[in-house]
């Protein structure tokens, strides 16, 4: 009856089930949720569209991916630059000469870089082995203990010792009086919100919410030449090998009968003892000016198998365990198995869309 049965309409499946039907294939798109969209579904409460599953920024450098996405929707200006807060002190992110500036009182790059390179010298690291090493071979001891530390140890629920370098390597530093948060060429968020990119990718495509394919599996095995799986890669196989480990959010939203509550999209609170490690104020996406705020406090949680999965935590344990996992998919010869749940990957929203339209790629 169909070619694909997508499972998930997230990015991933929307954008493959939109690129076969395009190639004149019939998709059916299977979502567990109530709503489409994965984590980028948007609810709106009084004109303003609330990152129901945490802010999401589009940024990229992929310019083929930059000019699909604008296919489907106009982009804002947007510009991703966040606030740190650690116990009251307010620093620029990412790391930049404004960090500096307020941090220890230099006026010139070449007096943040000696700064910087002192206290790299006086930790003695020649070859960092995890994040904490990273971190301060990279920005120095100070920047490291108020604005890494406690967010990263919060997030993560690990100490810094034990976490792996190359999260921390996301984070620019740079030595010029620019708070953009990301290094990409194109940026923003989409004008009328997320739903109107999913929903125009998912345009004329059979969609059924609320089917959890995992559990009714036996219902569809006969109705598509092949499956686009993109949920967890070991609740496909049953977790017969283990479970993958994730990091878990909780979301606490606020509305305010004010115009304007923190001033900024996104503010860290960067020391270990405030429980959240951000606050989103959704209108500041989209340069909202209702009389009303919604303000958003993302907790990181422990997380539970039956849970909502957010960051797949990509230690050596972890990934050893997934490196099983794939080997499986790689004998079920009628499955794609895509997207952030189904590889298992810290993926931004333009990696995982240009990962959609290579394996669409590979099916014509
Ligand atoms: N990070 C940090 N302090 C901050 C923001 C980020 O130490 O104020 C580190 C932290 O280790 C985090 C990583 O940078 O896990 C990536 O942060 P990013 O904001 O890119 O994470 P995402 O937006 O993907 O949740």
């Amino acid at each position: 009856m169909y070619d694909y049965v997508i499972v998930g309409s997230g990015l991933f499946g929307s954008v493959f089930a939109h690129e076969m039907k395009k190639a004149g294939k019939r998709c059916l798109v299977l979502e567990r949720r109530d709503h489409v969209g994965g984590n980028v579904y948007c609810e709106e409460k009084d004109g303003i569209h609330i990152h129901r599953y945490g802010a999401h920024i589009f940024h990229t450098s992929n310019k083929k991916v930059w000019d699909y996405v604008n296919q489907f929707v106009e982009f804002n200006h947007f510009i991703n630059a966040p606030v740190a807060n650690y116990k009251g002190e307010l620093y620029n992110l990412p790391f930049n000469m404004n960090t500096f500036a307020k941090m220890w009182g230099i006026v010139t790059p070449e007096q943040a870089a000696a700064k910087i390179e002192g206290q790299r010298r006086a930790a003695g690291i020649t070859e960092p082995k995890n994040l904490e090493e990273q971190a301060i071979s990279l920005i120095g001891t100070d920047i490291y203990e108020k604005l890494i530390k406690g967010y990263t140890e919060k997030q993560w629920g690990r100490s810094c010792t034990e976490l792996p370098a190359f999260i921390i390597r996301r984070l620019p530093v740079r030595y010029t009086f620019d708070n953009n948060y990301f290094d990409d060429e194109y940026q923003g968020i989409p004008k009328g919100g997320y739903n109107v990119l999913i929903d125009a990718l998912l345009e004329g495509i059979e969609v059924r919410t609320g089917v959890d394919y995992n559990r009714e599996r036996a219902s569809y095995l006969d109705i598509a030449r092949k499956v686009v799986y993109t949920g967890p890669i070991d609740e496909y196989f049953g977790y017969r090998l283990g479970h993958l480990e994730y990091r878990g959010l909780r979301f606490e939203t606020q509305r305010y009968n004010e115009v304007n509550h923190q001033g900024v999209a996104v503010m860290n609170y960067t020391d270990r003892e405030t429980p959240y490690t951000r606050s989103i104020e959704h209108k500041h996406f989209e340069f909202g000016r209702q009389p009303v705020t919604y303000v958003t406090k993302e907790y990181p949680a422990e997380w539970k198998v039956g849970e909502e999965a957010y960051y797949p935590v990509n230690d050596e344990k972890n990934q050893a365990l997934y490196k099983k996992y794939k080997s499986l998919a790689r004998n079920e010869y009628n499955v794609v198995f895509g997207g952030r749940l189904a590889e298992y990957k810290y993926y931004d929203m333009d990696d995982v869309i240009d990962g959609a339209l290579v394996a669409a790629e590979r099916e014509r």
